[in-house]
């Protein structure tokens, strides 16, 4: 039987916080979308981490928390960290990984202190993950997930996408139930953070995949996947021609912070100063001047206006100058459960 994916529509009433404690990592991969120039170099201390999360548990709604990096576990109060979130009622808490997983971070939390430990694989094998992320790491990231199962936490795998390793996509769902993952995440690669820096021609270079690989693989391995008991959640990308667009700059309500306080709405505005927001004496207030607010509220005939701007090569445009399709928001996902 297919399963029909559902689309996850933005709501002003499910805060997500994606909390970017240190920018350092012990990996170079060739994707990394982390700009140190642009969001800092520094380790957050805990007390700093401490008063950002307390801002976003006065809302309304519970939010959810995602740590990220840098990689996380190179900060050794991550531990202190999740636990304090949990304390605060934070709804759900996930900590991003490369599966290196620093400081005993296993041993140093509880299967009921977080909700998802998410790791980062990008490809089926050795070959192609450790082509992007460096060697070694796909054999450190099997073992970091064999032994976060084996110790009772709940796992998700994060799969970016690019013309680097779309091929080795189908594999994934194998790969996946073989390690008892529980939650798959296909990504699509963004052209921030090092992939801007390197045109996709040059050694190193990584290309997008176009809109026909994209709608030919992706939704099939999803399903493939989620027939394997696996929950699945992909970008939309491509809006059909009948479908509404929204940005979730407007219409929703996450938050991008990095060590050197700025908080962004949009991930795709992350390369530049356009930060909506700042936090200063661990304050969050609204940034004066131009930012990304004001691109938010644009209605132009490609769908996204930061696509438009920083990843153009993605539109393709009819002989009347049309654009052929829209791009969706970067944040519109797809969902199929699993099980
Ligand atoms: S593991 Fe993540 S933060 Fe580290 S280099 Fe790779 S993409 Fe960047
Ligand atoms: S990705 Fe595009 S549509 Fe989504 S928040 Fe950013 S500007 Fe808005």
């Amino acid at each position: 039987m297919i399963k029909s994916p559902r689309t996850v529509a933005f709501s002003k009433n499910a805060t997500n916080v994606f909390f970017h404690i240190l920018t350092a990592c012990n990996l170079r991969c060739r994707h990394c979308y982390i700009n140190p120039s642009q969001h800092g170099a520094e380790s957050l201390d805990i007390h700093t981490i401490i008063a950002w999360l307390n801002v976003f548990a006065q809302k309304d709604n519970p939010p959810d928390v995602i740590f990220l990096g840098g990689e996380p576990t190179l900060h050794p109060e991550l531990p202190f960290a999740v636990k304090h979130a949990r304390e605060l009622g934070y709804q759900s808490i996930t900590i991003d990984t490369n599966g290196y997983l620093f400081h005993d971070i296993l041993h140093r939390l509880n299967p009921d202190d977080v909700d998802f430990i998410s790791f980062s694989l990008d490809g089926a094998t050795a070959g192609v993950n450790d082509s992007l992320r460096g060697d070694g790491a796909y054999q450190v990231c099997l073992n970091g997930i064999r032994q976060a199962v084996s110790r009772g936490f709940h796992t998700s795998l994060i799969y970016t996408v690019s013309s680097a390793n779309l091929h080795e996509l189908e594999k994934m769902p194998e790969l996946l139930a073989d390690l008892g993952i529980r939650r798959f995440f296909i990504q699509v690669v963004g052209i921030r953070g090092k992939p801007a820096l390197t045109a996709a021609s040059e050694p190193g270079g990584i290309h997008q995949v176009s809109p026909e690989q994209w709608l030919r693989k992706v939704p099939e391995v999803a399903q493939k996947a989620a027939m394997m008991g696996i929950s699945v959640t992909y970008p939309r990308v491509f809006l059909r021609p009948d479908e509404p667009f929204a940005c979730a700059g407007r219409v929703a309500d996450n938050y991008f912070i990095f060590p050197n306080g700025r908080v962004y709405q949009c991930p795709l505005c992350e390369d530049y100063p356009l930060h909506s927001k700042i936090f200063e004496n661990n304050r969050l207030i609204s940034t004066p001047g131009i930012n990304e607010a004001d691109l938010f509220k644009l209605d132009i005939p490609e769908g996204c206006v930061m696509n438009r701007i920083i990843q153009p090569g993605n539109i393709r445009y009819l002989p009347d100058g049309s654009p052929a399709y829209r791009i969706a928001c970067c944040l519109l996902k797809e969902e199929i459960c699993g099980g």
